[in-house]
């Protein structure tokens, strides 16, 4: 995809992890073929930054080797599958995603945001979560098949969940989802052999910074790393979440400038997209205004380029917005409200909220 600072590249791990190996090596491209910079998106994906169209191939070479792409390209654009990242080797998470991955072929072509979610445990984590066919944690016990947008969804079981994913996947093409686009906005009703009246589990606790079972957990401010600073982790294997936080398996934390482990870190309740310069839309700068501002804002924080609203699509309770070289600022608004204050610049900001 463009960007406003180069070709981006997105790498979907398979199970959301990355081995010692895979780290290493994808730090290591993303310093050698883009800009260095590293996102972690709302889908647990990564995308490297700033990769210029001659560079290009040679990072899919290297990605290719590295088996963090499909051979494929059209397998790869059907890899669009979230686990939870709790996971652990043989449970039914892991199961059924690597059976959903090892028969892509049989999928139909979906529209570009379509996906999976397979998030078995008892206590569910990715329930908040987009995901068009979902197979999930029953709060009867045993998995459950749902579309995502109905409340509900009919029992299946392990050996057969994949067969029903491609199977609902089969239909909302043929229904005309589409033209939806997302399964959430598709009206058709459902099948008779989808319905089923099956609540999900309740939601587990949600992952924060800090130890985790797995090891421990770093939230990583704004979705942004360098890949210098990731490469400091390690020869160690991370897993990643849709929350801005990787997990490292195994062993404790340590400070790592540019990833937070502090629960408390201001920054953990800010949305900020890139910005200028690297948002060609973008008529300001965002991140480096937000960690000003993060620390006298009491709740959420969204400083966007503009008013397209790219990090956050809620309103937050404050909402900094930049139109034509100034910010403008609205409460409890999202990107392009109307303001309550328009027109500043970043000093009289910063005064405003007693952040100079
Ligand atoms: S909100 Fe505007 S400035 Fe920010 S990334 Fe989106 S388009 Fe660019």
């Amino acid at each position: 995809m463009e960007a406003g600072d180069g070709l981006l590249v997105r790498v979907r791990p398979s199970l959301g992890r990355l081995d010692g190996a895979q780290l290493r090596g994808l730090c290591e491209a993303a310093m050698a073929f883009g800009n260095g910079l590293i996102d972690l998106t709302s889908r647990a994906n990564l995308q490297i930054r700033g990769v210029s169209a001659q560079a290009w191939p040679l990072l899919v070479e290297r990605l290719k080797a590295l088996a963090l792409i499909h051979a494929d390209p059209i397998m790869e654009m059907r890899r669009a599958i979230l686990v939870s990242p709790d996971w652990t080797e043989g449970d039914d998470t892991v199961g059924i995603a690597r059976e959903l991955a090892a028969r892509l072929a049989e999928l139909p072509t979906l529209p570009a945001k379509v996906g999976f979610i397979v998030d078995t445990k008892d206590a569910p984590l990715l329930i908040g979560e987009t995901g068009d066919f979902r197979i999930e944690r029953g709060a009867h016990g045993g998995l459950i098949l749902r579309a995502d947008g109905r409340p509900t969804g009919v029992a299946v079981e392990p050996g057969d969940a994949v067969d029903q994913l491609i199977r609902l996947a089969t239909w909302f093409l043929a229904s005309g989802g589409a033209d939806a686009g997302r399964m959430v906005r598709h009206r058709a009703p459902l099948p008779g052999w989808a319905q089923g009246a099956l609540a999900p589990a309740r939601v587990g606790m949600s992952i924060r910074p800090g130890s985790h079972p797995l090891g421990f957990a770093y939230a990583v401010p704004f979705g942004t790393v360098e890949a210098a600073t990731l490469a400091q982790l390690g020869n160690v294997a991370v897993r990643l979440t849709p929350w801005r936080i990787l997990i490292v398996e195994g062993g404790a934390g340590r400070t790592i400038t540019g990833l937070s482990s502090d629960r408390a870190d201001p920054l953990l309740r800010v949305d900020a997209c890139p910005g200028a310069p690297r948002c060609p839309q973008a008529s300001v700068e965002t991140r480096a205004l937000a960690r000003r501002i993060a620390p006298h804002v009491a709740g959420g924080l969204h400083v966007s380029g503009c008013a397209k609203g790219c990090a956050r699509a809620a309103p937050a309770e404050l909402c900094v917005t930049g139109r034509e070289g100034r910010y403008d600022l609205a409460r409890d608004a999202r990107a392009g409200a109307p303001p309550q204050r328009a027109g500043m610049d970043a000093a009289a900001l910063l005064d405003y909220l007693g952040a100079d």
